[in-house]
């Protein structure tokens, strides 16, 4: 270890505009660090000051042309010791380590363990809500185990200050969507490494196509988030260019102003005509500036692939009222002892509230 001389810190931190605090570095971001590094096979000790140290794989050796590197997550650090890496989201080293990470996605298999008990002894009751109807008792059907993909992904999005955050989305084997979070894992399940009751492995091209069909999923969901982020980040824009246009208003004031009085008549020369001109023309070039450095971008970055087998039952009961009796049927995600809101039968809705319709019954949409 010998981090003696230091450097000029370099990264995105750098680039961070000094009218803005530097944000603090979410802690799931040096626990994906770790947890990638280690997995590749190098090792990870504590250094000073919150720094880590790392002897690289042998992949990583060759790849970095380094054995060993000192990372530094601390944004307010000043300067770097030589060599280090200021690893912060959307950082310069953050991004050599993520696309390291894309390239080789971890692939693993899991199971998801069943939850006890498999489904609410209330039944639906829990996520559906009757309204002149009462549910009779809820039944459960054999748990089987189906294949389910989750795909760990690191979205980093560009636009005044840089940000970074893992997502995790989880599909069906045959794509289609089922739930995305925040995080670096599916939440709210307890597991163990490998598939139960699943044996067939998915091909080459299969990996593939679920890589695809997520990137396709993820750009939908983060562009109905880019919306949002639009929003907060062209008022902070707004007002950069406010203050701006009021600084160089002012100055074309002043110069106009001194003008008219060293000619007396409003008769301008040529050359202080260009002072005012180009004071403007500084301005376009300042707010172009501006607006770039705001225009939002958003990369994303998938590092892990995991596949799942997940435990899934149909439950069933009855709903009631005098002589009319309803069979209501839906699965339940037992991982979680969750059922999903039952289909309306009527409409076929998913609903979260039941009322008696006529001679049936029906829900929020269509009773
Ligand atoms: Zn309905």
């Amino acid at each position: 270890m010998t981090p003696v001389r230091t450097t000029k810190r370099n990264g995105a931190a750098a680039n961070l505009s000094s009218a803005h605090a530097v944000p603090a570095l979410p802690p799931e971001w040096r626990r994906f660090v770790g947890h990638w590094l280690e997995d590749s096979g190098s090792t990870v000790k504590s250094a000073a000051r919150g720094d880590w140290e790392v002897e690289l794989s042998e992949v990583l050796r060759r790849r970095w042309r380094r054995q060993r590197m000192r990372l530094v997550f601390d944004p307010q650090r000043p300067t770097l010791p030589r060599g280090a890496w200021f690893t912060a989201p959307g950082s310069g080293a953050g991004r050599r380590l993520l696309d390291a990470a894309t390239e080789r996605p971890e692939f693993a298999c899991r199971t998801a363990l069943a939850h006890v008990p498999g489904a609410p002894e209330n039944g639906f009751e829990s996520v559906c809500r009757v309204r002149g109807l009462t549910w009779g008792p809820a039944r459960l059907g054999p748990v089987h185990y189906e294949r389910r993909i989750s795909i760990h992904a690191v979205v980093t999005r560009w636009g005044g200050l840089p940000w970074q955050e893992p997502w995790v989305l989880l599909m069906s084997a045959a794509g289609a969507f089922l739930e995305w979070a925040p995080g670096l894992d599916v939440p709210d399940a307890r597991t163990r490494d490998g598939l139960y009751q699943i044996s067939d492995a998915p091909s080459r091209e299969q990996r593939a196509r679920w890589m695809a069909l997520a990137r396709a999923h993820l750009d939908r969901l983060l562009g109905e988030r880019e919306a949002e982020w639009d929003r907060a980040v062209s008022r902070q824009r707004d007002e950069e260019l406010k203050r701006l246009g009021a600084f160089f208003s002012s100055r074309i004031e002043e110069e106009e102003e001194r003008l008219r009085r060293r000619t007396g008549n409003g008769d301008e020369s040529d050359l202080e005509q260009g002072d005012a001109t180009s004071l403007k023309l500084e301005w376009e070039r300042r707010a172009a500036e501006v607006r770039s450095r705001w225009a939002l971008r958003t990369e994303i970055r998938a590092w892990g692939v995991a596949e799942w087998s997940w435990p899934v039952a149909q439950l069933t009961q009855e709903l009631r009222s005098g002589a009319v009796h309803v069979r209501i049927e839906a699965p339940v995600d037992v991982a979680r002892g969750k059922p999903a809101p039952p289909a309306c039968p009527s409409c076929g809705m998913p609903a979260e509230l039941l009322v008696r319709a006529r001679r049936s019954v029906g829900c929020e949409h269509c009773g």
